[in-house]
């Protein structure tokens, strides 16, 4: 006797607006659904394209607590840091810089950067054991792709299909991006212990017998086996899932903490100039945080 499968959960985004005026989708943390394994923070921006000398220019701001996770499609984006890191991002490859006890960046789309930018950014909560961790920044030019069934199907972090993506995490958790360029049918094998949430990024696509354009977060629960792709055209789903988050966070615009205090503390370290260091190079404004006295009203994360 099989075991029913969970229920399925649609969950819209949220449409706001990031630094330079460019309209994103949040997708988490959600109302109904605050994060998914240890992804606890989903943009989905663009595609867009920018008119004459615009673009996204996210100015310096700290984190702490999280990893930052930047899966580019179109478009180039600069990252700079406050260990000294400067970064151009191009299409295919995936940023992950590790905030742990804390870090300062900058995002800014390339100078002569085509005017497009089509982009999903992401946070990873880091446990407990490893929170506060020394911080640290990677690019992965290469990560391994997998033609299944029609799909090409990118292993951002996390396993599939036999293939491991060289992303440092630091808990289970999966991120695929799932591309098709028309006719395409895949059972994708799972990892049953992982919950799963799929967001289209393009077209149209039926997951798990839904049928998901932009803009919704397809919650799957946990104890899949598989999970079925399709889509009649082009289209680009990301896959995200992980091993259920057993800790309590504290999301409060671009921290992941446990406590108030925690917060409270690095909002007044940011805001005095203390503690973090500073992005050199950046040509946009450093960022402020909001008051920390509205900490009881959880505010959402305002920047990337
Ligand atoms: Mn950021």
């Amino acid at each position: 006797m099989s075991v029913p499968l969970p229920a399925l959960e649609r969950l819209e985004a949220r449409s706001t607006e990031i630094g330079g005026g460019i309209l994103i989708r949040r997708a988490l943390p959600n109302r109904r659904r605050r994060t998914v394994g240890a992804w606890c923070f989903l943009d989905h921006a663009g595609p867009i394209e920018f008119d004459a000398g615009g673009g996204m220019h996210v100015g310096p701001h700290p984190h702490i607590g999280l990893q930052t996770f930047t899966w580019l499609i179109e478009g180039e984006v600069v990252h700079r840091d406050s260990l000294g890191n400067e970064q151009l991002i191009t299409p295919g490859q995936v940023n992950l810089m590790t905030a742990g006890s804390g870090i300062t960046h900058a995002e800014d789309s390339a100078p002569g950067s085509g005017g497009r930018l089509h982009a999903a950014q992401l946070w990873i909560a880091l446990p407990e054991h490893e929170r506060r961790r020394a911080p640290a920044f990677r690019n992965y030019p290469h990560l391994p792709l997998i033609e299944r069934g029609g799909f090409s199907v990118r292993v951002l972090a996390g396993s599939a299909c036999g293939e491991t993506s060289p992303a440092q995490v630091y808990s289970p958790l999966i991120g695929l991006d799932v591309a098709s360029t028309g006719r395409a049918a895949l059972e994708l094998p799972l990892e049953t212990a992982f919950e799963h949430a799929a967001l289209v990024l393009a077209g149209t696509a039926s997951v798990a017998g839904e049928t998901l354009t932009p803009g919704t977060l397809l919650y799957l629960g946990t104890g899949r086996e598989t999970i079925a792709l399709r889509t009649d055209a082009a289209a680009r789903v990301l896959l995200i899932g992980g091993t259920p988050f057993g800790e309590e966070i504290l999301v409060w615009w671009n921290f992941v903490a446990r406590t108030r205090a925690e917060i409270a503390a690095a909002t007044s370290d940011w805001n005095a100039g203390r503690y973090f260091g500073p992005v050199h190079g950046s040509p946009a404004p450093r960022l402020i945080a909001p008051d920390a006295a509205g900490l009881n009203l959880r505010p959402e994360p305002a920047a990337p």
